[in-house]
């Protein structure tokens, strides 16, 4: 196997292997895609992310075939610029670069022009005619290499930076002079034998493996581990490097670097979208460091800026760069995000990859690349992120609403967001998980904020531009985000800020607009989403390649209506203690608890029982004939009881006993695990007075709703923590004898259905004798997970995300399914209940019915229905649709 491959520079990319970005890693596999389509890119080499993780496991040593074949690459890449690393009369330059499977940040920042010393550098500068250049290169190499490879803090050579420029009176970086650069470099040479004890490398070989180290190394930084578990990335992918032989956007002002997209990564719109900035390096645009410049000038003059664009500063440049991106994406069939810098006028491609997009941009660009024909109905299925949808769902601020504006930034994320002014991301963390809403408030972000940043409603910054680390992440996190507010300034001491000359504190409330930039005092009120247009096209192509059905989990008529309104096709859990905290039913139900005897439980029956029914009747005409399985009561008795004095002296009243007597029952009530207590249908095997009061309360409804010509309701009845046939036998009973009774009453028939929750192990090992009882099976995957992980979801939260650092667990099971072993008990289960009764209708009610991975699982194991909250609807239907293609 191969560990290091050659691209650009006539090569031929003719192993598999090179393009796969398992192997090479995005960045590199799409470098060498782009050189074997005939796009400029400076020649390199790139080290596979296998050679990462046999050096991680090998505890941090080189192995001698990496060594050689490195060895035998860079001289391919001196042959094809024709240039020799460490030249003294004229160096090749290179950039160490990392590139992981997916763009992740946390990973090792790249550094540049390697390879220059104390003698490469007056070879560089005899060799370009450019003493300035020269000397601005080595000070950002020293600079980069010693921040990113060396560990030393950047503040030091920033810090160093900004004395050079206010000893001259310079505003811009581009103001110093060679010999002011040549000083800074001796300054900054100081500085690191000061901090290190020992002088910057001068040995070229020893910079280059030192960088390749750090790469490799920066796969187990924490801020990878964060961003891992954040988007749920497997530790043992590793990272690829790439050595790329340096062009210099540094050289004048015919040179320039920038990043772009070929259609706007916020709204879609069919538009390139980017920025660059003239005589600059690398990251200059996204830093903040100059404000960059726009690319079109279509986009410059509806901005307002003055500083001309590529389209009219570099014509001829940014014709080919046009050439590139209508290339690149009929190649890719798919939005491109590029890096690419012009050396004295001639483009250079640095790199290019599906560009990240809002959910909204998603959206279109899917419907909009379908119709132009460039990728099929199935293909735009594919590009939308269900879990991307979220963000559309999810409400915006009211335009008719009165806004306090307070100042205005980039419209760098899109989507409402209020919450408490925070100005670091620990705070973030801790006041989010008190409960508080918080907006990310910061200079400018970067990888280690990440967790801040998860944590906020929405994130804030005073510089950087739309491609700034905040910008990028937030959009990929679906977080609103507005940037680059320059009215925006911050005091960290004081813990105030400044917003456009009003003066605001930690904890203020402020609303940011993600779509327009602006930054308001207070909380602004929002509305519901619109889900016509491009939402509603690709949702109809959704459905038509959908299996599964999808149904919604709700019990009141706003739940039922909203996950009607988002395409739900019945439900599929209606949780019927929930109507029990009610504040007027309470009462009742806590008379029926600590109730002696069955007739005192009857007794407070009969007053929950035209509660219960009429919830029936509005869910049955809300849900119009659709299917709806109702579970009966679930939890633990003791979760109703009264907590205080007075409401103990409520229930005493109403059921005429005494309070010392009511506490006395209340005790006796207490479980030392309720969650595998008496709860489910155990309930109903000891008070069947209960199952039958919600069975009567039922069909009573259905009947009532069909009397009145609605459409004709078929009820699944359902029962809870079913273990053996003989509970569910027993139950279904009462079910039946209550049905028949009040058929006799009312003289109508209806057709309804009884079945269980397989949600514990003993029931999905015997769900073969089950079935002879359960027309349908739902599973209960929350309850199932629980029981056979042994793990208490209730307390969990400590522990489990440790679990799923170590790689225990890929992700959270209570969040996404944990397929290969609970997996294993829906799997059979659903083979043995279908070996009895073969039409058995299996759903699933879990939390994992709107997780896409969870939902990619049922429909493997071959589910009718998936069923998820309201708002998770939608993304069930589109990963439905994802999972049967
Ligand atoms: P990131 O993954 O953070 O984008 P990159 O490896 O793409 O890091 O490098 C960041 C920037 O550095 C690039 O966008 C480009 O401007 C610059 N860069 C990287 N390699 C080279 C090179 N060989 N020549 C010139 N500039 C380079
Ligand atoms: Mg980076
Ligand atoms: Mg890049």
């Amino acid at each position: 196997m191969r560990t290091v491959y050659s691209f650009g520079g006539g090569v031929m990319h003719d192993d598999p292997r090179q393009k796969d970005k398992t192997v090479t890693g995005g960045k590199g596999a799409n470098l060498a895609e782009m050189a074997s389509i005939g796009l400029p890119v400076p020649p390199g080499f790139t080290i596979t992310t296998e050679e990462c993780v046999r050096y991680l496991q090998e505890g941090g040593d080189f192995s001698a075939e990496l060594r050689a074949e490195v060895g035998k690459a860079l001289t391919h890449v001196e042959q094809a610029v024709g240039k020799r690393f460490g030249d003294a009369s004229d160096p090749l330059l290179v950039s160490v670069r990392s590139g992981a499977r997916v763009s992740m940040p946390g990973m090792m920042d790249t550094v540049l022009n390697l390879g220059l010393n104390d003698d490469t550098v007056a070879g560089l500068a005899a060799a370009s005619g450019d003493e300035r250049f020269a000397w601005d290169s080595y000070r950002r190499f020293i600079q980069m290499y010693s921040d990113v490879v060396l560990g030393l803090d950047h503040g030091l050579f920033e810090e160093a930076l900004e004395i050079a420029k206010e000893d001259h009176g310079y505003f811009n970086d581009t103001e110093l002079t060679a010999e002011d650069l040549q000083g800074l470099v001796d300054t900054y040479k100081r500085t690191v034998s000061e901090e290190l004890g020992h002088a910057f490398p001068q040995d070229v070989s020893e910079q280059l493996w030192g960088a390749i180290r750090a790469v490799f190394d920066s796969w187990d930084s924490d801020r990878a581990k964060v961003y891992r578990r954040l988007n749920d990335i497997p530790a043992d992918w590793g990272t690829a490097v790439n050595v790329q032989a340096m062009v210099f956007g540094n050289m004048g002002e015919t040179s320039a670097t920038g990043v772009a997209f070929t259609r706007d990564p916020a709204t879609g719109e069919k538009a390139y979208y980017g920025e660059w900035l003239v005589n600059a390096q690398g990251e200059d645009v996204v830093a903040g460091i100059r404000t960059p410049q726009y690319l079109t000038k279509a986009a410059r003059v509806r901005a307002g800026a003055s500083a001309p664009s590529m389209e009219e500063a570099m014509p001829a440049a940014f014709d080919e760069l046009a050439a590139v991106f209508e290339l690149l994406e009929k190649h890719y069939r798919d939005m491109q995000d590029i890096e690419f810098t012009v050396q004295q006028g001639k483009l250079w491609m640095l790199q290019t990859r599906s560009g990240k997009r809002t959910a909204k941009a998603a959206l279109k660009l899917a419907v909009d690349m379908a119709g132009e024909g460039l990728i099929d109905e199935k293909t735009a299925i594919c590009r939308v992120d269900p879990m991307a949808l979220d963000q559309l769902l999810h409400p915006t601020l009211d335009p008719k609403a009165p806004r306090d504006v307070l100042g205005k930034g980039l419209p760098a994320s899109p989507g409402a967001a209020s919450g408490k002014i925070v100005l670091d991301a620990d705070t973030a963390e801790s006041w989010a998980g008190r409960g508080e809403k918080v907006v990310l408030v910061r200079v400018e972000t970067s990888p280690e904020d990440i967790h801040g940043m998860h944590a906020a409603q929405g994130i804030l910054t005073a510089r950087g531009g739309m491609t700034s680390h905040a910008a990028v992440v937030a959009r990929g996190m679906g977080r609103p985000c507005v940037s680059g507010a320059s009215g925006v300034s911050i005091d960290t001491k004081a813990r105030t800020v400044k917003i456009g000359g009003r003066d605001l504190a930690e904890g203020d409330v402020i609303t940011l607009d993600g779509s327009t930039g602006e930054i308001m005092a207070g909380e602004v009120p929002t509305i519901e989403p619109e889900l016509a247009g491009d939402f509603g096209t690709l949702m109809e192509w959704a459905d038509r390649h959908r299996r599964m059905k999808v149904r919604t989990n709700a019990e009141t008529p706003t739940d039922c209506r909203m996950g009607r309104q988002f395409g739900a096709e019945g439900i599929g859990l209606a949780r019927t203690e929930h109507m029990f905290f009610d504040a007027e039913r309470i009462g009742a139900v806590r008379q029926m608890i600590l109730a002696d005897d069955e007739s005192g439980r009857r007794k407070a029956l009969a007053r929950l029982l035209p509660e219960q029914r009429s919830d029936f009747v509005e869910i049955f005409t809300t849900m119009a004939g659709l299917p709806c399985t109702i579970r009966l009561l679930d939890p633990p008795l003791h979760e109703f009881l009264p907590h205080s004095d007075e409401e103990f002296g409520e229930v005493a009243d109403a059921a005429g006993v005494g309070v010392d007597h009511l506490k006395r029952r209340a005790a006796e009530l207490h479980e030392f695990n309720p969650m595998l207590g008496h709860r489910g249908c155990r309930l109903g095997v000891t008070y069947p007075e209960i199952y039958e009061m919600q069975a009567r309360a039922i069909f009573e409804a259905a009947c009532e709703v069909s009397a009145k010509g609605g459409e004709p309701v078929v009820p699944e009845v359902m029962i809870p923590l079913v273990g053996t046939r003989k509970e569910l036998a027993l139950l279904k009973n009462v079910v039946d004898d209550t049905a028949k009774t009040v058929f006799a009453e009312t003289g109508l028939t209806l057709d309804y259905m009884v079945g269980t929750m397989i949600e514990l192990p003993r029931a999905a090992l015997m769900a073969g004798e089950i079935a002879e009882e359960a027309m349908f099976f739902s599973f209960g995957t929350n309850d199932l997970t629980q029981t056979t992980l042994g793990v208490s979801r209730d307390d969990s939260a400590n522990f489990l995300a440790v679990y799923v650092d170590k790689g225990i667990y890929a992700r959270d099971p209570f969040v996404s399914l944990d397929v290969e072993g609970v997996g294993q008990l829906v799997e059979l289960a659903a083979e043995r209940g279908r070996a009895t009764r073969p039409d058995i209708k299996l759903g699933i009610c879990g939390e994992h019915g709107g997780d896409p991975a969870s939902i990619a699982f049922c429909e493997s194991v071959g589910l009718d229905y998936v069923s998820a909250s309201p708002y998770r609807v939608p993304i069930a239907r589109l990963a439905a649709a994802q999972a049967a293609l």
